[in-house]
Parts: structure tokens; C-alpha cells; sequence
């Protein structure tokens, strides 16, 4: 069961500023002109929250776009072989959206259906997630289409929605989220720190610890949470939960503070129609403008698709699993020459058909989350929300 509690505004840069003072690699969204891209940061101070999605996705913090898997060096007529030297880093993201944290579950059920890969293994077993719920959606998310929602705690170790002016709700959903609350309790709290500034009330410090647990009798007000200006948090929140006393962690409406995020199709009739659509031809129709330049598939969250180089520099060299996809011409090229994906229809058939069919009939997945970060990508105007709609119908 997930457990809540709540957190203030600058105990969550207190936390954040003490998990990047502990040697973990804390990565969040950092905003360069009108990009905003998952970066090593330091204090919550680098980091904006004021957008909809990252322009590219934090899967790398699991799977890097270029990484190492072995290198090697030629000694005389010997080969020296030597594993990679990238060690697995303890590493927090902060700040990734529900869709982005449910598109983990999605990479690993790909990175552990037949067998384990360790390289990605060793970076999940040390990523904890910390998602921001969504307050705000635009035209391009259909997240609740593909089975998620601005709210969803899927993939997550700990889910905070944005509450009243400085105060966030936490669902702390993992074994890796209550290990992270443990540690960092006394930035948790279970008391409304509004009601607790402005009425003296008794506060739940050290509550992350013992979410489920009662105040504690005697307790003081907690000293590692400041509380949001007092009145008006304290009016918003008894508005909203029609109590003049303060709501508990596990009272909070979390929906009511959610983006309405339309729900564009019904997935099961997609995948109903798609099972008969192979050799339909909308996938003409669909891809005439796709320039098979990739750039959906590499904003994308869920997209796995790798490919193996070898670099030589002189007598040494190393291999790299370097991200690759399967719109681009050459994805499936033999060293014949033969393509049997020879046509951008048959690449856009594929993933769709990957994203929505193949992926749900093998693995029980749905290797799109609807973040629409390809539709706002695209050079040519491809918008997938639209395609769908146009083979599952309107919901
Ligand atoms: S980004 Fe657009 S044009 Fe480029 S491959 Fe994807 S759908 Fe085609
Ligand atoms: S296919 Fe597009 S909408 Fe779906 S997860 Fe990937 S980038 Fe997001």
C-alpha cells in the first residue's frame, strides 16, 4: 500500500541539496533557452519545474545514448580484452513526470524478458525516481489513453504533487522510496505545516519514517520544514477538503489538483484494429510526410532500440551500445544489402505496431506512455495522438 505524507517547498530543496552533497548523482530538469533537458544538478536553485515534459526524455539515466560495454587493446599479436570502466553511479531523478516513470517499467520489462541485461540492470537497482505529478497538460499529452495519468504512481519510488502555494503531498510507492524517506525523515512530515505554523498544532516529525504511524504527542513544530505562508495554504487546503481542521496526508483530494488530461482513444479497440491493420494502407497514408529522421524515437521514453560500434584509436579500441531506432532506413539493413523494411510505410508500421501490439502480445506492455514529446519533436507536423485516433477512432 502506498504510504503518504507531506512535504514543504524548502525541505525538498533541503532534501535535494543534501542528496547531491551525498555523493548520489541527483539529475532534474534544467532549463537552456527554450529546452529543457535532464542534467546533474546540485540545488533545487538549477532546476525548472515550469513545463510540460523535458524535450528529451530521463530514460538515460538508465540507458545512456552512447555507453561502453567492453574495450580492448592489441599487444603484438595479442588482443587484450578488458570489461567497460562505467560503474553503475547511486544516482536520483528528480522532478520527471508520472508518464516518464511508468515508461521505466516499460525499458525493463525489454531489458529483462529473455535475458538480464546487467549494463541496464545496474543502473535501475540504483535510480530512485522522485516524480512531480502534473498540474498542466497541453495538446500533446495523452497519457490516460495509454493507461497512465497525471497522477499515476507507476514506476515512481516517490510521487509529490504540487498541494497549496509550497506544499507538496508525497506517495512514497517503493521499497527504494521509503528507504530514501528513512534516511532523509526529518524533511517529511505529517501534519499540514500551514495549519501547524499558524495554529501551533502538534506536528508528525520524523513521519516518513513511520507514515502510516499517529502524530507524535509532544512533538514540536517540525524545525526541517518551513511551513508555506501559513492563511492562505491553510484556507486553500479547507476549502478543498471542506474541513476547517487539517487534512491528513491520506484526506488530501490528490485528483483535484491534477491536469485533465482528455482520454483521446480507447487502447484496447487500437489493439483490436491493429491486429487486422498489417497490411492496411494507412501506414502509406500515415508516413507520407515522415522524413525517417529519428528524432521521434530519440526524445522518445520508452524507445529501446540500440546498436553496436566498434571505435578503433590505433591499437586500442572499445565497444559502444549507442541508442538507435527503427524509423531510420538503415535499422534493418543486411549485410546483403537487402532491407526488409525497405519503405518509410513499413518503419512506420513497425512502431506503431511495436509501441501498441507486438510489445502488449510478448510482454504485457504499452511501449508509449503518451507523453507526445515525438509529436512536439517532429519536423514535419507528424502528430501520433491524431494517427491513433484516426485507427482507433475517437474516444
Ligand atoms: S520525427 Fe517525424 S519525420 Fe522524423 S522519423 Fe519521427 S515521425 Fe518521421
Ligand atoms: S511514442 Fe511518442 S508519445 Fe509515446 S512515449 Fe514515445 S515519445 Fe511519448
Amino acid at each position: 500500500m502506498i504510504k503518504r505524507a507531506f512535504i514543504t517547498e524548502s525541505s525538498l530543496a533541503g532534501l535535494i541539496g543534501q542528496l547531491a552533497e551525498s555523493g548520489r548523482r541527483v539529475l532534474g530538469p534544467v532549463r537552456s533557452g527554450n529546452r529543457v533537458m535532464f542534467k546533474e544538478v546540485c540545488s533545487m536553485e538549477e532546476v525548472d519545474i515550469d513545463h510540460i515534459v523535458t524535450t528529451v526524455s530521463p530514460k538515460e539515466a538508465l540507458l545512456p545514448r552512447c555507453e561502453e560495454i567492453v574495450r580492448w587493446k592489441n599487444q603484438g599479436k595479442e588482443t587484450l580484452m578488458a570489461d567497460e570502466n562505467n560503474p553503475a553511479v547511486p544516482t536520483v531523478v528528480y522532478g520527471l513526470r508520472p508518464c516518464d516513470a511508468r515508461s521505466v517499467e516499460a525499458l525493463h520489462a525489454v531489458y529483462t524478458w529473455d535475458t538480464d541485461d546487467g549494463f541496464f540492470l545496474s543502473k535501475y537497482d540504483t535510480t530512485t525516481f522522485i516524480t512531480l505529478s502534473c498540474r498542466h497538460c497541453d495538446e500533446h499529452c495523452f497519457c490516460v489513453a495509454t493507461g497512465g495519468g497525471p497522477g499515476d504512481t507507476a514506476g515512481s519510488d516517490l510521487l509529490l504533487t504540487a498541494l497549496e502555494d509550497g506544499l507538496y503531498l508525497v506517495e512514497i510507492v517503493s521499497e527504494k522510496g521509503q528507504a530514501l524517506a528513512n534516511e532523509y525523515d526529518s524533511f517529511f512530515t505529517m501534519a499540514h505545516p500551514g495549519v501547524m505554523a499558524g495554529s501551533g498544532a502538534e506536528s508528525g516529525h520524523g513521519a516518513a519514517a513511520n507514515p502510516g504511524g499517529a502524530t507524535q504527542s509532544g512533538a514540536t513544530a517540525q524545525s526541517g520544514a518551513e511551513a508555506p505562508s501559513g492563511t492562505t495554504a491553510q484556507s486553500d487546503a479547507e476549502a478543498r477538503h471542506g474541513t476547517t481542521a487539517a487534512p491528513s496526508p491520506d484526506q488530501i483530494d490528490k485528483e483535484s489538483y491534477l491536469a485533465d488530461v482528455e482520454k483521446h482513444f480507447d487502447l484496447d479497440t487500437l489493439r483490436e484494429r491493429l491486429e487486422k491493420a498489417f497490411d492496411g494502407p494507412v501506414w502509406e497514408e500515415q508516413s507520407l510526410r515522415c522524413l525517417g529522421c529519428g528524432a521521434c524515437a530519440f526524445v522518445c521514453p520508452t524507445c529501446s532500440c540500440f546498436d553496436i560500434q566498434d571505435e578503433t584509436y590505433g591499437t586500442t579500441g572499445q565497444r559502444l551500445r549507442c541508442w538507435d531506432t527503427c524509423g531510420l532506413g538503415q535499422f534493418t539493413i543486411h549485410t546483403s544489402g537487402h532491407n526488409p523494411r525497405e519503405t518509410q510505410a513499413q518503419r512506420w508500421r513497425q512502431r506503431i505496431m511495436h509501441k501498441f501490439s507486438y510489445g502488449y502480445n510478448r510482454l504485457n506492455i504499452t511501449g508509449c506512455v503518451g507523453c507526445g514529446r515525438c509529436s512536439r519533436a517532429c519536423p514535419a507536423d507528424m502528430n501520433l495522438a491524431e494517427h491513433l485516433i484516426d485507427i482507433a477512432g475517437a474516444k
